[in-house]
């Protein structure tokens, strides 16, 4: 894993450097603001520890040039301002996370971690395709022969749920536990009626069906001809 540090206090810097290599990173550091602009736009980071309030390009203006690029290294901004509109400002240029300087180092620590895991899920998948429905998780648009369907996010989450773990049986209770966090109790009504409505979307103007009923089971998702 390869980090970015851009800060332009010696002290902060360096002491951020020591403590993250030592946890195991590759770590690079700017100590201001240009250098950072230009190793964030133009080598390949995992992560991005910013500095707001840097002499020259600031932290704002190195986010916006990022994410106007595309390019959606999660980046955590370092800053010795408190107001809630400059976290919010933070956070609408870009920034994934915020923390209050001064920081304890293990906080820092904790948060580049979470930062990390959630890129991981995020660059895992983002797309799923099973036959001609595709299902756009960042969009969440989901498509089936080049035609745009329009689910609720319950039909969306429904959906995902199946499509990733696609051949697979699928007990009522596992679906009622995933997508509408009730226990193994619960009225599975629920269920069949969500599927009906989401087999009503996806499946009855087509003719290869996707979501097929397993007797006494549950439901799959798989893309066969009969059911
Ligand atoms: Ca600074």
């Amino acid at each position: 894993m390869r980090l970015l540090i851009v800060e332009d206090e010696e002290k902060t810097g360096n002491y951020l450097k020591q403590g993250l290599s030592e946890s195991g990173f590759r770590v690079e550091l700017a100590i201001n603001g240009l250098d950072g602009h230009h190793l964030a736009m133009t080598e390949s980071f995992d992560l991005i520890v910013l500095d707001v309030m840097l002499p020259d390009v600031s932290g704002w203006r190195i986010v916006k040039a990022l994410r106007a690029a595309n390019n959606d290294t999660p980046v955590l901004f370092l800053s010795a301002r408190d107001s809630v509109e400059d976290r919010v400002k933070g956070l609408e240029l870009g920034a994934d996370d915020y923390l209050i300087k001064p920081f304890a180092f293990s906080e820092v620590l904790a948060r580049v971690r979470t930062l990390l895991r959630r890129g991981d899920s995020k660059t895992e998948v983002d797309r799923l395709d099973v036959a001609d429905l595709q299902l756009d998780i960042r969009s969440r648009k989901v498509m089936r022969n080049g035609q745009r369907i329009v689910l609720s996010t319950k039909e969306f989450n429904l959906l995902e749920l199946l499509m990733r773990r696609q051949g697979e049986v699928l007990p009522r209770s596992l679906i009622a536990s995933e997508v509408w966090d009730m226990n193994f109790d619960s009225d599975t009504n629920v269920i069949d009626v969500a599927i009906r409505r989401l087999r009503k979307k996806i499946d009855d103007d087509f003719e290869m069906k996707l979501i097929h009923t397993v007797r006494g089971m549950g439901y799959k998702f798989e893309a066969e001809n009969v059911e």
